[in-house]
């Protein structure tokens, strides 16, 4: 079920019916970029204006107001808040009822677990287990993940160095990883259950 061969993209994959899958939540399951934008600019009248995100790193807060923005972006509050990308739900959904593991990696404070779980519970999203891992590509190693759904290009080349495949959503700090390395990139969620079909098995959830 891991990739074979040198081809970029699902068609070198083999198809699987019971991968054990880790999807991100920030940035993949929902827009968590312009939570943290908002805290910021409410506490430090700084503006992190989405399309100039253009590298991993935060460049215009320092480390210690970074840290509260994205401990506040994951107040209970706003853990509830938040809106998953159109498709996504039902993508995830039709993944977990064709036999695949869904593992949910959350934000690596175990603080924001109960409040996610809710947020799963509330917006629908089937999973098999919710992890916060400190360092989630040794957790997706230790687990067996085979496909790691993740925004960010840290996780992703983690994620390649171990043989696991990588998928995501393209976003403005990861389109540089998404053009050089052997990742699965669609624009929404739609376009990622299409790519993602051939190497799940799973249907197309078409016209949603
Ligand atoms: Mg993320």
């Amino acid at each position: 079920m891991l990739p074979t061969g040198t081809a970029k993209g699902p068609g070198k994959w083999k198809r699987g019916t019971d991968m054990k899958i880790a999807v991100d939540i920030d940035s993949t399951l929902h827009h968590h970029w312009d939570v943290v934008s908002d805290v910021s600019q409410r506490r430090f009248g700084v503006r992190l204006p989405y399309d100039e995100q253009l590298t991993w790193g935060f460049t215009r807060l320092r480390q210690e107001q970074l840290d509260v923005c994205v401990r506040e972006s994951h107040s209970d509050a706003r853990i509830m808040a938040g809106v998953p990308y159109a498709g996504a739900v039902e993508a995830v959904a039709e993944w977990h009822a064709h036999g695949h593991f869904v593992q949910v990696l959350s934000h690596p404070s175990a603080s924001c677990r109960r409040a996610t779980a809710a947020w799963l519970e509330a917006i629908g999203l089937p999973f098999d287990d919710l992890q916060c891992p400190e360092r989630r590509v040794e957790m997706c190693v230790r687990e067996g993940i085979q496909l790691l759904i993740d925004d960010s290009p840290l996780s992703i080349a983690g994620a390649l160095e171990h043989g696991i495949a990588a998928a995501t959503l393209v976003h403005p700090w990861n389109e540089e990883v998404c053009d050089e390395e052997d990742v699965i990139c669609a624009r929404d969620w739609h376009q990622l259950a299409q790519l993602l079909a051939p190497v799940l098995g799973a249907p197309v959830a078409a016209g949603r």
